[in-house]
This record gives structure tokens, sequence and C-alpha cells, in this order.
């Protein structure tokens, strides 16, 4: 049972269409009856669904965000891509950086931080994502790992309650593994010390309906970044009462 002030994010990655927005108006409907007030749901749609989603949760307690933008703060002969000022325009309050399937195809660190800043600057909320590989785990690199992301990432960033921070072990990411406890309680407290401000670090792996009991139990954690579980509104919802049962 926690009576913490908890983060959901719901990470649809390139799943959904527009029957897909029936699932959020299941969500609204429960965030206006739950009993806790202290929590925050954040949708993370495809791009194409952000301005629908926008208008739904208005004057509800959830907010919608933004998978990527470019790193580029004007308009320009980019081919496929958006900007922040773009996705901010269609009612986007955040953004989610660094995730490891963009680090995967090809993102680098000083990519990631150029958009960091172009987000914050047009006003975006930034979910930073960081986590190891497999490998680095094996080898102990995970702290080192940590390290480099956040010191490259957000170099020069101005930090504040913009930024929030996703621990993502990237083993953990749709695989159904999620870190034990201690080790997860032990990488939630390294990242906490890298910042003297009082940073939100979220947990994102694998959450699910039932694994969230054991989760909730860690209490350093400022809440959960859940990608194929929120697809479903009724394991999404769960995870939140459980979360505060
Ligand atoms: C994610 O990719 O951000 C994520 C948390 O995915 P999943 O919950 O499916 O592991």
């Amino acid at each position: 049972m926690t009576n913490k002030y908890m983060y959901f994010v719901a990470n649809w990655k390139m799943f959904g269409d527009f029957k897909s927005l029936k699932l959020v108006n299941k969500v609204i409907s429960f965030s206006k009856k739950f009993k806790s007030s202290k929590f925050k749901i954040i949708y993370l749609p495809p791009t194409t669904l952000i301005c629908p989603m926008a208008q739904m949760v208005k004057n509800t307690k959830i907010e919608v965000g933004a998978q990527n933008c470019h790193h580029q703060d004007n308009y320009g002969a980019e081919t496929g891509s958006v900007n922040a000022k773009m996705v901010r325009g269609v009612g986007a309050k955040y953004v989610i950086l660094g995730h490891s399937e963009n680090r995967e195809n090809g993102e680098s660190d000083k990519l990631i931080n150029q958009k960091i800043k172009t987000a914050l600057k047009n006003k975006l909320k930034v979910i930073f994502c960081i986590g190891e590989k497999i490998k680095d785990k094996r080898n102990k690199k995970t702290k080192s790992v940590l390290s480099k992301q956040i010191k490259l990432g957000l170099k020069g960033v101005k930090l504040n309650n913009n930024i929030i921070i996703a621990y993502e072990p990237v083993w953990a990411i749709g695989s159904g593994m999620i870190p034990k406890s201690n080790e997860l309680f032990n990488a939630i407290d390294f990242i906490k010390s890298r910042f003297k401000q009082n940073l939100k670090i979220l947990y994102g792996g694998s959450v699910n309906d039932k694994n969230i009991n054991e989760l909730k139990t860690i209490h350093n954690i400022d809440g959960f970044l859940v990608g194929g579980a929120s697809q479903n509104s009724k394991k999404f919802i769960d995870i939140i009462k459980k979360t505060y049962n």
C-alpha cells in the first residue's frame, strides 16, 4: 500500500488506431471515481492519436505526450518527422526521449541531448529513459552505463520538475522479466544520488497487473512506465488500483 504521489505512464508504442481511443474512455471514468487523488496518468499514443486523445482528456487527471520529436527547433525539410512545436500544438504536454528502442535505431546520447533541449524549450516535459543492456548487467556495468547516459543526455540541461527519469533496463522491456527488488531499489537509489534535485524516477520494463504487487513495495520508485499492459485498459487500471491497495 502506498500513500505516495505516483505516475502511471502508458507507452502505446506503434500500436493503436481510432478504435483504441475507447480504451482511454474507460481509464477516464476510472480516474474520476478512484479513491486516491495522488496520481497522474500520462498517455503516450502514436503521433496520429495525440490530437484526438488530448481532446478527450481535457479537464481530467490524464495528460498526453508524444513518443519522440525532432532535435531541430524549427520547421524544415525533414520528411516524416515532427518537431516539439508540432506535438505541443496538438495537445502533447510530454515527450518520451531516449527510449531504448530509439537508441537501438541509432539515436546517440548527443542526439537525445539535443532533443531534450529542444523539447524543454518548447515547454514539453521530458520523460528521459535510461537503462542497461543485459551484457552490461552481466559485466557489472549498470552504474557506469546509467551515469554515462545521464551525464551525456542531460549535458547543459537546467534541471527542474520538467524532467522525469524512467529507468528501463533494456533486458526487461517486453521480456516478462523484471529486476530483483533489491537490485531495482539500488538502481533507483543510485540514479537519485546523481542529482541534487529531487527528480521523479519511474520504473519501466514488463510491468503488469501481476508483478505490480511486488514492484509497489519498492518505496523509492515514483511511478511506472507501462508498455504492453497499457494497451489493455483493464490491466492498466488494475496496475493503478493495486499500487494503492
Ligand atoms: C516500454 O517499452 O517503455 C515498456 C515499458 O514496455 P513493456 O512494459 O512492454 O516492457
